[in-house]
This record gives C-alpha cells, sequence and structure tokens, in this order.
C-alpha cells in the first residue's frame, strides 16, 4: 500500500502577484509501506517546499496529495490538521525541543497538544520511546543539558509519539558533528527496519543517501532521477 501518493504537485509562490513564480513544476511519486527514501537535490531545487506540502504545512497550487489513504485536496483546517498530527511525524534540522522542558516532557509534548491522553498513558508511552532512541538514563535531564546528538534523538522520539505511518525529515543530521550523524541516521533506518514507519528524508549528505532503499533527486522544481539505494545496511 502507498503511505504517500503525488500525482502532479505544482507550487508557485507569490501567486497573483507580478513576481509569481512557479518551484514545484509537476511532481509524481509515490512512496510505500515501509520504505526509506532520499530527497536530495542542489540547494533551490525545491526539496523544503515539497516536504512541506507532504508534511500538510502548505498547499500545493494544483495536483492531488494522498497520505496515508486520504485524499488532502479539500480537507477543512480541523481535518488536516488532525491528519497531519496523527499521520505525520517531523523531525527538523534544529531539534526545536522546548530547553526548560525534560526529555521525557518533550517527547509527551505531541500528546499533551492532541488532549484526551491519560498522563499515566503518555508517561510511559514517552518512556518506551526514550529506550527506543537510547535515552532513557536521561529522561529526567534538560534538553539544555544534552548533547547535540542526544537532543536529536529526543527530536526523533518525540516525532514517533503519535506512532505515525510516515516520518518526514529535513536535513536531520545536518547540524550534527560526523559520529553523531551516524548515530542519529542509524537510528532512523533502525525504526524503519524494527517498526515499520516510513521515511522521507533531505539530505546533502550522499554517504547516507546511499543507504536509504530509494534516492529521488530534484533539479529545478522536477524529480531528475530516481533510483534504489544501497539497501543493505551494516550490521542490520
Ligand atoms: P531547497 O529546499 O531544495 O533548497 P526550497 O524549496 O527551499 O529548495 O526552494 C525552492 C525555490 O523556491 C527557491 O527558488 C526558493 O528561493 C523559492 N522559495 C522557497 N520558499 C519561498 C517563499 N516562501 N516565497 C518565495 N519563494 C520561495
Ligand atoms: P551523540 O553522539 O548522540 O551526541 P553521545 O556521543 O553523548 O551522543 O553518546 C553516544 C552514546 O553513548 C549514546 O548511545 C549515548 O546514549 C551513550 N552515552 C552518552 N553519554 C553517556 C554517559 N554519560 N553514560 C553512559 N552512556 C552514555
Amino acid at each position: 500500500a502507498d503511505v504517500l501518493a503525488l500525482e502532479a504537485i505544482r507550487k508557485s509562490y507569490a501567486v497573483g502577484t507580478p513576481v509569481e513564480t512557479e518551484v514545484l513544476h509537476g511532481i509524481d511519486l509515490t512512496v510505500c509501506a515501509g520504505e526509506f527514501v532520499a530527497l536530495i537535490g542542489p540547494s533551490g531545487s525545491g526539496k523544503s517546499t515539497l516536504l512541506n506540502i507532504v508534511g500538510l504545512l502548505d498547499s500545493p497550487t494544483s495536483g492531488r496529495l494522498v497520505i496515508d489513504g486520504t485524499d488532502t485536496t479539500r480537507l477543512d483546517d480541523a481535518v488536516r490538521t488532525r491528519l497531519r498530527g496523527h499521520a505525520i511525524g517531523f523531525v527538523f534540522q534544529y531539534h526545536y525541543l522546548i530547553s526548560a522542558f525534560t526529555a521525557v516532557e518533550n517527547v509527551m509534548m505531541p500528546m499533551l497538544v492532541d488532549r484526551g491522553h491519560a498522563d499515566r498513558q503518555m508517561e510511559r508511552r514517552a518512556d518506551d520511546l526514550l529506550d527506543w532512541v537510547g535515552l532513557s538514563r536521561w529522561r529526567d535531564n534538560r534538553a539544555t543539558n544534552m548533547s547535540g546528538g542526544q537532543q536529536q534523538r529526543v527530536a526523533v522520539a518525540r516525532a514517533l509519539a503519535m506512532d505515525p505511518a510516515l516520518v518526514l525529515a529535513d536535513e536531520p543530521t545536518g547540524n550534527l558533528d560526523t559520529a553523531s550523524a551516524e548515530g542519529v541516521f542509524s537510528l532512523l533506518r533502525r525504526i524503519n527496519r524494527e517498526r515499520g514507519t516510513t521515511f522521507v528524508v533531505v539530505t546533502h549528505n550522499m554517504a547516507l543517501a546511499e543507504r536509504c532503499d530509494r534516492i529521488v533527486e530534484l533539479v529545478d522544481g522536477r524529480i531528475n532521477a530516481e533510483r534504489a539505494g544501497r539497501t543493505h545496511e551494516p550490521g542490520a
């Protein structure tokens, strides 16, 4: 089954003004359940714009976007927001943790925002996720007291809080040193393999891209090439 289907997605900025510019020129892409896809391409090629559209943070100018079986073309805002919260997890280059909150509190945030979850249930789930990312012992540490790599792993646990079908990651290792980047990427790969979560990861790191199932290259707002990555992860 496809977790994601894009048909003829176009995006223009500044629509109706003299500087109207089309930056995505008809993107067709499907991603099936359990796939781990790298999105690569030069700066300005439209990767972030595409990821924002897929993440329901922005709307295409035209085209069709189906997420986890739901056609998002004509959803009202409340349904859209709910779908974003439940079906999609986000990991950004910068972790955007709340620095005054502890690791476990940060992981609980999406469940708190969603409301209606019992405190004990939220906490148990957050602890389970911190265990997944190897940070159980840091549960009560404030985000500011953790290393860059640890903070990004907390952000990964937070992205999984609502058990999304799809995780979108925009340069998740871009701010990290080589060893921490390796740790965070391997973690995403392990989550994909062991939990079956589907990933679309924007990266400039070709060595990491090669370790994805598929590499999709965007150039000037078009898909320029698609090919398989090197599918076997060392030690997997
Ligand atoms: P990438 O993520 O591959 O670097 P972007 O999606 O950020 O590419 O940008 C694609 C193109 O869209 C670029 O030419 C960029 O200048 C333009 N662009 C991005 N965001 C906006 C915006 N909010 N308004 C106008 N143009 C934008
Ligand atoms: P990162 O590479 O993510 O910044 P570190 O280099 O701090 O993280 O940690 C690398 C590994 O060692 C991780 O698995 C982390 O959980 C573990 N670790 C980090 N600090 C300690 C510590 N003080 N005691 C035990 N294990 C630690």
